[in-house]
This record gives C-alpha cells, sequence and structure tokens, in this order.
C-alpha cells in the first residue's frame, strides 16, 4: 500500500489507539463537533487575524486600547462566523456565554503578552509603532510538507528574529503541561523546518493561551525520534488496511465522565 500523508495529529491518534486512528483516517468515519474543537478553531483564527489590522493610525498615546479593541472586535466576528458550528455542538446558551467568555480571557492574556513585547521594543525609541508591529509579525498557519517523510503540518506561527527561529503553537488546553504527544508534534515540526530551510529551529514551543508561552531548544534527538515515529506509523499502514490489525487500546480516553471517544459507540470496547 502507498505511505499515507500523515500529521502530527494523526500519528499522536495512532499512538494513543489504533483502532481509533483506523476508523478516523483508514474508514474516514465522521467526526463529532465538540465546543473545545470549535473554540480553538475560532481562537486561532483571532491570532491569525490580529496581524493584518490596520495600525497606520496608532501612535504612543492609544496603541494599547486600539490593540485591545481590535481583539475583542475579532474574538466577536469571529465567534459570528462560527455559529452555526457552535450550534452543532448543542449547547445551552448559558454555557455558550461561558465559553465567549472564556475565550475573551485567552485572548486577553494572549494580548497582555504581545503587549509586553511590544512595549519592550517600543522603549528603545528606535522605531515606529507601524514598524514594531511589522517586526512582531510571525509568518502564520504556514503548510510545511515532506515528500521524503510522507508528513505535513500547519505551524500556527513561526518568529524570526535576530537570525533565530522559534516555532510556536497556540493551545486552549486545560493544562499547560508540555506532555509527549505535543513533543512530538513540535518535533515534527523541527524535522519539517529543517528540510525545508536546512536548520534545526533555535525554540519551538507551546502558547497556552490560559497560562503563558513555554519555549524549549529543539535539537537533533527531537528530529531523531520524530523520524523514529513517522517510520513507525508507515511501516503499519502500509502493510495492511485491515481492522483487526489495528489494536483498540482501553483506557479512561474512551469514556469519561463529560464525554467519550467519537467512535466508542461503533467500537464497544468493553464488549
Ligand atoms: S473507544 Fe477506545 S478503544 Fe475504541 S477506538 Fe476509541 S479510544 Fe480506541
Amino acid at each position: 500500500m502507498a505511505k499515507r500523508v500523515e500529521s502530527p495529529s494523526s500519528i499522536n491518534t495512532f499512538k494513543q489507539c489504533q483502532r481509533k486512528y483506523y476508523f478516523q483516517y483508514i474508514e474516514k468515519l465522521p467526526t463529532k463537533k465538540n465546543i473545545h474543537l470549535v473554540r480553538g478553531n475560532i481562537v486561532h483564527s483571532v491570532l491569525e487575524d490580529f496581524y493584518d489590522i490596520d495600525v497606520s493610525k496608532f501612535d504612543e498615546d492609544d496603541y494599547q486600547i486600539k490593540f485591545r479593541a481590535a481583539i475583542q472586535q475579532l474574538l466577536v466576528h469571529q465567534w459570528k462566523k462560527y455559529q452555526s458550528n457552535l450550534s452543532e455542538v448543542n449547547m445551552s446558551e448559558d454555557k455558550l456565554k461561558f465559553y465567549f467568555e472564556e475565550s475573551m480571557m485567552m485572548c486577553i492574556n494572549w494580548y497582555n503578552y504581545f503587549i509586553q513585547e511590544f512595549k519592550k521594543l517600543l522603549s528603545t525609541k528606535q522605531k515606529t509603532i507601524q514598524e514594531i508591529f511589522h517586526e512582531l509579525t510571525p509568518i502564520r498557519e504556514e503548510e510545511y510538507r515532506s515528500e521524503q517523510h510522507s508528513v505535513r503540518g500547519f505551524i500556527d506561527a513561526i518568529k524570526l528574529n535576530k537570525g533565530e527561529a522559534h516555532i510556536i503553537d497556540y493551545k486552549t488546553n486545560a493544562r499547560s503541561e508540555i506532555k509527549e504527544s505535543i513533543i512530538l508534534q513540535l518535533s515534527i515540526y523541527s524535522l519539517l523546518y529543517q528540510e525545508k530551510h536546512g536548520k534545526i529551529p533555535e525554540q519551538v514551543g507551546i502558547f497556552f493561551l490560559r497560562d503563558k508561552l513555554k519555549m524549549l531548544p529543539s535539537n537533533e534527538e527531537m528530529i531523531k525520534n520524530a523520524k523514529f515515529e513517522i517510520e513507525a506509523i508507515h511501516s503499519h499502514t502500509t502493510l495492511t488496511e485491515e481492522k483487526g490489525d489495528y489494536k483498540k487500546n482501553i483506557t479512561p480516553l474512551c469514556k469519561w465522565r463529560t464525554g467519550q471517544c467519537d467512535f466508542y459507540d461503533i467500537c464497544k470496547p468493553r464488549g
């Protein structure tokens, strides 16, 4: 069988439960929309669009208030744009209001970090508001694809500064923990970046939007591990597409207090 084009999330799904991978990526059964997924998309769109705002009339006296108003307006705009997706998650108005307010808190938290960086550059008195905004604007939502490894990924933000490349992924997770699956995601991004630009990015990290930015240096070990995990999935999926060859991994991630795996009913993990 031909190699499939994998992604950090398909590889992490395979590692979590092969049967889940089978349902999602081989049978391509539909997955359900949930509030965490939809809200994640909304907040990502806000942070992507933020750097497109027109700052030509911003000055030193009003830039903070204008940036703050802009990010608030962007969230309101995106929330409306995603209305049909939000209605599919079957949630009461009160619950949706809670998630909207929580999302606003995340955007403002990110804005506070942005303003700190902005102020630092402004304090040097060497650049205008517009020049600083341009300097802070990262490469956004860039697709990276490796033909050699048959893997691809969309990187939320790449900051290029003083010859260094910093790769950042935004997460709305409840816990700010750089767990194994996140390390693998960042390792795959490092591999993709290295293949395209001929060098490993200096740093990779996650902006936990409820909390803060956490960065770590990227290194050869991460690249080696990414290659190993990519090869492991290819060697399985090129050999077989039989359901029985994709083992169930029955864990608390099959069903928990407030939800269940998208394929729980068809999988019947407990018989
Ligand atoms: S219900 Fe559990 S065993 Fe079944 S596919 Fe989902 S995670 Fe895997």
